[in-house]
This record gives structure tokens, sequence and C-alpha cells, in this order.
């Protein structure tokens, strides 16, 4: 079907460009076409913008490891305890800051 549309807008731009059918039986449908791949193309970027759902079920951090993430609008910090997806939470409208302290084996 794909293989088919250019050879089809060519012949309906043909017979618009001739006169044997009015171009706006050409046109409209295609302007409407652009607009659904318009709308469908913004909605699959939003879909592959959602990066922070998570990819799986939600993972304990492990104990030795102290994971901070600071946001450098406001200076709050959070301290993780479960990770829930791979990317740092947003604060302020902006990616936190992410810092790792491992304890130390004494
Ligand atoms: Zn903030």
């Amino acid at each position: 079907m794909k293989r088919l549309f250019w050879p089809l807008v060519a012949v309906g731009v043909l017979l618009a460009a001739v006169g044997v059918v009015e171009a706006r039986y050409v046109f409209a449908p295609l302007l409407g076409l652009f607009i659904w791949r318009v709308g469908t193309a913004s909605f699959a970027s939003l879909h592959r913008g959602a990066s922070f759902v998570p990819d799986g079920p939600p993972v304990a951090v492990d104990p030795a490891e102290r994971i901070t993430y600071a946001c450098a609008g406001c200076g709050a910090q959070v301290l993780l305890l479960v990770r829930g997806a791979a990317v740092a939470p947003r604060h302020c409208g902006e990616r936190m800051a992410e810092r790792r302290e491992v304890a130390s084996g004494a």
C-alpha cells in the first residue's frame, strides 16, 4: 500500500493539472493525510519521551551505598531507598544531580 501512495499522488496531481478532476478533490485528502501524520507523529514523540516510565519492578538500593539526588535550583536533596527507574528524578524543572557514597568497610 505504501508503494502505491506516491504514484497515486502523482496521478492525482496530473489529473488535477490537466483539469479532469477538480484540484480540491486531490489536495483536500492529501492535506487531511498530512494533518493525520503530523498528529500521530507528535503523539509518538510524546510516547518516546516518556523515559520516566519504569522499565520493571522497583529495586531496593544496596544498603552499603547511599545515593542522593540534589536539585541545583533550590538545593533540595532526596535520599534514594528504592530505585524505580534508571533516570534521575526532576525538581524545579531540571534533572537532579546524582551523588553516590559507598560506606567504608570499617
Ligand atoms: Zn528544586
